[in-house]
């Protein structure tokens, strides 16, 4: 949806909660059903640029046949198999991948096929319940020029993590035996869950850690739905406390559909553009506390 000049200016000036639902107050939820390739069952929409990132829920994906040239090394025309999914390359080769790493490069050089030739296009995959995820490595680089070698894909850093039910992964394994099986990925871990957490959203996804999100959220929130600004924050600094207690520690539970109404920040100021609005559901309130979103996915325990 395409934001107007006045509903652009309408928001800077009353930045107010509009309801999940309520349509006459200008946010309402859009059902994709049915859809080949949903990534998502909820998004939230505005006139304004104002948009929640939701991660990508890769259920369909396309497998791409096809032969890089790689005469130039010697190495003729290989078959290799793509998979493509919202329209963004989640792996160029199936087949030349080497899936026993961490992080895998899921993007390799199409000139000469071997890993860590070309630089970027790397996942770290691990496992959560009944989902695969894709998420950011937590690996220290030593220097800039090393972490620019390990650069995350290209859709990770444009889409936030890909999470993959088993189910469909291991239908997708019939057909491609390359794939791993989902028993030899390893299991996420709190710091797993970090990382794929702060890629959901864009201001944060170059963050180490999410220390300092807490006050990033205090100096640009400007809404908060439902309660109060200062008591949604705490939430989050609930949340960060508890990936930093334990970040080695494995994450049980599973990713659900997300029942109820998630908390929802509106921030000023962390727009793609001078002035932006963003808007962000880092979690939803359950039984046991506050619990993180992946888009509209949450962790349970
Ligand atoms: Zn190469």
């Amino acid at each position: 949806m395409k934001a107007s000049d006045q509903g652009t200016k309408r928001r800077r000036n009353r930045p107010c909660w509009r309801l999940p639902g309520d349509p006459s107050l200008g946010v309402h939820l859009r059902e994709h059903r049915g859809a080949p390739r949903s990534r998502s069952t909820r998004v939230f929409e505005h006139p304004a640029r104002c948009y929640l990132q939701p991660m990508l829920l890769c259920e369909y994906a396309e497998f791409v046949t096809w032969h890089p040239d790689m005469a130039s090394s010697g190495g003729g025309r290989p078959r290799w198999t793509r998979i493509e999914a919202e329209g963004a390359v989640l792996c160029n080769s199936i087949e030349w991948v080497d899936w026993t790493d961490d992080p895998v490069q899921v993007e390799i050089c199409d000139a000469c096929g071997h890993p860590e030739c070309a630089s970027g296009g790397y996942v770290r995959m691990v496992r959560l319940g009944d989902s695969i995820v894709w998420t950011r490595t937590s690996m220290e680089f030593e220097g800039d020029w090393e972490a620019s070698q390990f650069t995350s894909l290209y859709a990770l850093r444009k889409k936030g993590p890909i999470v993959f039910p088993v189910e469909n992964w291991n239908g997708w394994r019939l057909r491609f035996a390359d794939l791993p099986a989902p028993d030899r990925i390893p299991p996420m871990t709190r710091r797993d869950l970090e990382l794929a957490w702060l890629l959901e959203f864009p201001p944060a996804r170059g963050l180490s850690s999410s220390r300092a999100l807490p006050s990033l959220l205090r100096a640009k929130t400007i809404a908060a739905h439902p309660g109060e600004i200062d008591a949604a924050i705490l939430h989050v600094e609930q949340i960060c406390e508890w990936f930093e207690a334990d970040p080695t520690r494995e994450v049980t539970g599973c990713l659900r559909p997300v029942a109820g109404d998630p908390l929802l920040l509106a921030m000023e100021g962390l727009g793609s553009e001078p002035g932006g609005f963003r808007q962000w559901a880092p979690l939803v309130i359950t039984h046991d506390g506050p619990a993180p979103l992946l888009g509209n996915l949450v962790v349970t325990s």
